[in-house]
């Protein structure tokens, strides 16, 4: 099997103006060198220039929080993916959770951009992840597969895709699952994507966890068989705190 290399993507969510935003990136950036897992950083729209500026020359690199499926065009407030490559990003998150309810986000259109942004050179971090209802219910195996078989650009590879697992109930609510549960989880989405795309893609993609990930859960999660990093919100916020989760990774 493929070794895959840890992956710790910061989702700042919509946090973050011009000075701290930039006195974050370049704590980041300065922590992250030397260590061995891959770092990214995802700011806000407005913050992707400076920081980026910030994050040249250093291991961390620079993502998105989203994208427009359209190469360009009359879409007020959107932001295609080349936009996103041209301001120095290699990565894009697509299909969170908080876009999905927010702004109606369907596994058919997280697709479409997905595939807008490997056209455009970018790695795609396509979020999936059950309710409590779903998982109440016993479906969170039914749901996570189905929103990846959905989710995933044609031409996914372990080279430029990446999923992330973060059960909705986890996200920010300081509750995470069972590492039982996670390694569940994960072993389910390796299997279908080696189903749907082969195990050549199934052994090289990265699988990340997110909800809740803190320094004091960080090791015990990652040490996980089928977990390849992690999404961290919160957390990302405090570099101190997004550090320690890096040097956590096996
Ligand atoms: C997220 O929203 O991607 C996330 C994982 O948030 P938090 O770490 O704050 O739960």
């Amino acid at each position: 099997m493929a070794a895959r290399q840890p992956l710790i993507a910061g989702n700042w969510k919509m946090n973050g103006l011009t000075a701290d935003g930039v006195a974050l990136a370049h704590a980041v950036a300065v922590g992250a060198g030397g260590l061995s897992c891959g770092f990214v950083i995802c700011p806000p729209a407005t913050l992707l220039a400076p920081v980026s500026t910030v994050l040249k020359g250093s291991v961390v690199g620079l993502g998105g929080q989203d994208c427009h499926a359209a190469v360009k065009g009359a879409h007020t407030g959107d932001i295609s993916a080349a936009m996103l490559a041209d301001t120095g990003c290699s990565h894009v998150i697509l299909g969170h959770s908080e876009r999905r309810t927010d702004h109606g986000e369907t596994d058919a259109g997280v697709k479409a951009k997905a595939q807008a942004a490997l056209a455009a050179g970018l790695t795609v971090i396509v979020c999936v992840g059950e309710s409590e209802a779903d998982r109440d219910a016993g479906r969170t195996l039914d749901v996570v597969g189905t929103q990846v078989k959905g989710s995933l650009p044609d031409g996914a590879t372990g080279a430029n895709t990446v999923i992330a697992y973060e059960p909705v109930w986890a996200i920010g609510t300081g509750r995470t699952p069972t590492p039982a549960q996670i390694q569940e989880v994960h072993g389910h989405l390796r299997s279908v994507v080696a189903g749907t795309l082969g195990r050549a893609a199934a052994d090289t993609m990265r699988l990340l966890y997110g909800g809740s990930m803190k320094p004091g859960n960080a090791a015990e999660i990652l040490a996980l068989a089928d977990v390849d990093g992690g999404l961290i919100g919160g957390a990302s916020l405090v570099a101190e705190d997004f550090l320690a989760i890096g040097k956590s990774c096996p």
